[in-house]
């Protein structure tokens, strides 16, 4: 028997840019597209940030919607999570999309250091973030970016601010921030088991400490995350050809680990989300839900990842 691992695939991010690797998804059609090849090849959930058309960043609302909508209809069952992170807009703007009722939306617990800014996450906004979560049922996943975040979102969840058992990710790599140190990664897993044992995690490792996370993550159970928001190459030698092949890299791997990668069904149930089939319609207010079937009216493009 293999355990399921959630792949989730970071298609955008903030900062890659073209010039950084003609592949990073920009537009709405060029996002779809790039998830849909990342579902096929094996991710369970997304990580949405999105640009603007000059590739800027941007947290607007109305191209959330998109995005999620043209995932909905051609990537069934996918988890998809939407990015409250600080580089697209400013304050209480970060959770402007949440009333689009993602499935799940990131929340960092915690301030630091990123190579060229402060990554500001005062008190008042991670909890304004945490209560617009609560208040339209999207489900955190905590960014931890330091070992301090790991307690504050124990915390968090222990006041009820935030739904118990926590999903979280521990991120590694980025300058000034935590190093990709795996005895780092054995600690923070091992204070999360004792402080919350049903807690579920998974870790990135950012540039080119990517597969080497990916590695320790499938050895020590956890759930990866790769994508070319962490990294545009493949290997030294070359540029990344898609977000679809670093997935694949993964899910291949999994069998190394007596992992398997994870059906949309087994993702959700791992990290108690509503099913797919009552997904929330974007833009319908509170309650609102109708069967996915129900969304658009073309087909999607293909089933073969539907379960
Ligand atoms: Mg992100």
């Amino acid at each position: 028997m293999t355990s399921p691992c959630i792949i989730t695939v970071a298609i955008t991010g903030s900062l890659p840019r073209k010039e950084n690797n003609p592949s990073v998804p920009v537009t709405v059609a060029e996002q779809v597209e790039a998830t849909h090849q990342a579902y096929e090849a094996g991710a369970s959930l997304v990580h949405i940030h999105v640009r603007n058309d000059d590739q800027t960043p941007t947290s607007k609302p109305e191209r959330f919607a998109e995005v999620q909508a043209g995932i909905m209809r051609h990537c069934p069952g996918m988890i998809i999570q939407f990015s409250t992170g600080g580089r697209s807009g400013v304050g209480t703007e970060r959770g402007g999309m949440l009333p689009l009722r993602p499935d799940m939306a990131s929340l960092s617990t915690g301030s630091c250091n990123f190579p060229s800014i402060v990554y500001l996450n005062p008190p008042d906004l991670i909890l304004f973030l945490a209560e617009e979560m609560q208040k339209y049922q999207v489900r955190p996943e905590i960014e931890a970016f330091d070992l301090s975040m790991l307690y504050q979102a124990v915390r968090l969840a222990e006041e009820g601010k935030i739904p118990k058992p926590i999903h979280i990710q521990f991120v590694f790599g980025i300058k000034n921030a935590m190093p990709a140190i795996r005895q780092v990664l054995e600690f923070q897993v091992s204070e999360l088991k004792r402080l919350m044992p049903d807690a579920t995690w998974a870790a990135a490792g950012i540039g080119k400490h990517q597969l080497e996370v990916n590695q320790w993550t499938l050895e020590l159970g956890g759930h990866c995350r790769t994508g070319l928001e962490d990294n545009v190459r493949f290997d030294k030698t070359r540029l990344a050809k898609n977000n679809a092949e670093l997935v694949k890299r993964v899910a291949d791997l999994c069998g190394k680990y007596n992992r398997h990668p994870a059906t949309c069904d087994e993702a959700r149930a791992l990290l108690h989300l509503r099913p797919a089939e009552t997904t929330s319609l974007p833009g319908f207010g509170e309650g609102v839900t109708r069967q996915r079937d129900g969304w658009g009216s073309s087909q999607p493009l293909s089933n073969k990842r539907s379960n």
